[in-house]
C-alpha cells in the first residue's frame, strides 16, 4: 500500500494566517517542509481522506488529481477536515469529464448530513454526481477490494469522529486523526480483532506541549505505539508517522524531525509518499 500526504497541518496551517509566533516566523523564513497546510491523503491513488480547506491548492500545485477520485472518506467535520461547499465545485457547469463518475463520500451522520444540507440548499443540482454513504463504528465496510474500519475517535463526540482502518488483501493500515488517547472501546476492539497494522499514522496536534483532550503529544503516541505492540497490533517492522501538527505544537518540521528520529518515529511533510 502507498500513502500521500498532500497536507500535515492542523486547523491552522504553518504558518498560521494571521500569527507570528515562533514556529509561524521560523516556517514563514526556511519553508521547505516546515510550510504545512491543512491535512489530507490519499490511500493508493484512489482513496482520497478529507476534503480540508486547502484541496484546491493541492489540485493546483500538488498534483491531486481530484476529477478522477470515486472514494472519499471524511474523518469528521471540523473545517479543517471537511469544506462540504468544495463538493458543489462538481455540479454540472463547474466541472466537465466526457466520463463523469460520482463521488461517494463516507462518514458518519452528522458528517454525511453536512453535506447533504450544503448539496441540497442547492436544489436545481443534479445529485447524480454525489452518493452520499453513512458508515457506523467498528463496522466494516468494502470499498473496491480493500476494507475500511471506523473507530470511534476521541475527538468531536458530538460530530462521531472516526479513526480508519484500511487494509488491502496483503496490508493494513491506520489512519488516527483526529483524535486523542484511543477510546477504551477502540483498546477492546484490537484486543478482540487483533488487527495487525504495517503503517499507523498518528494525531501529534500539540507535539512537544501538553498533551490536550482531544489530540496527542509524542508522549501519547509513544504510549500509543507500545500498547499496540503489546497487543500484537504491530511491532518493530510496523512504520509510525507523526502527523496533523498545530503551530501551537511548539515546533516546525526542522525541530521535530531529530526528536522524533531518536525516538524511531516519521514526521509527514506536505508532499510525503510511503509505501509499506
Ligand atoms: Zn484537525
Ligand atoms: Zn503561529
Ligand atoms: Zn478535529
Amino acid at each position: 500500500m502507498k500513502i500521500k500526504y498532500y497536507g500535515t497541518s492542523a486547523a491552522e496551517g504553518i504558518p498560521a494566517l494571521f500569527c507570528d509566533c515562533d514556529t509561524c516566523r521560523y516556517s514563514r523564513e526556511k519553508g521547505g517542509r516546515n510550510i504545512r497546510t491543512r491535512s489530507q491523503a490519499l490511500i493508493d491513488d484512489f482513496l482520497l481522506i478529507d476534503l480540508c480547506p486547502d484541496t484546491l491548492y493541492h489540485v493546483q500545485r500538488m498534483g491531486l488529481e481530484l476529477h478522477k477520485i470515486q472514494h472519499l472518506l471524511i474523518t469528521h467535520a471540523h473545517s479543517d477536515h471537511l469544506i462540504a461547499s468544495d463538493l458543489l465545485e462538481k455540479q454540472d457547469g463547474h466541472a466537465h469529464s466526457d466520463n463523469m463518475m460520482p463521488i461517494t463520500i463516507y462518514g458518519s451522520m452528522p458528517t454525511i448530513d453536512k453535506i447533504f444540507s450544503t448539496i441540497h440548499s442547492n436544489t436545481h443540482i443534479n445529485s447524480g454526481r454525489w452518493i452520499l454513504q453513512e458508515i457506523l463504528p467498528f463496522i466494516p465496510i468494502s470499498i473496491q477490494d480493500y476494507t475500511v474500519v471506523p473507530y470511534k475517535a476521541n475527538h468531536a463526540f458530538e460530530l462521531n469522529s472516526y479513526i480508519y482502518d484500511i487494509s488491502s488483501k496483503d496490508k493494513r493500515m491506520l489512519y488516527a486523526h483526529d483524535t486523542g488517547f484511543f477510546l477504551e472501546e477502540v483498546w477492546l476492539f484490537l484486543e478482540r480483532e487483533k488487527p495487525f497494522f504495517n503503517f499507523v499514522s498518528l494525531d501529534c496536534t500539540v507535539a512537544l506541549s501538553k498533551v490536550c483532550n482531544h489530540h496527542m503529544n509524542i508522549e501519547a503516541c509513544k504510549e500509543v505505539r507500545q500498547k499496540l505492540i503489546s497487543l500484537g497490533c504491530a511491532d518493530s517492522s510496523t512504520t509510525f508517522v507523526l502527523h496533523h501538527f498545530s503551530h501551537n505544537c511548539g515546533a516546525s518540521y526542522d525541530d521535530l524531525y531529530p526528536i522524533a528520529k531518536e525516538c524511531g518515529f516519521e514526521i509527514s511533510y506536505d508532499g510525503m509518499e510511503i509505501e509499506f
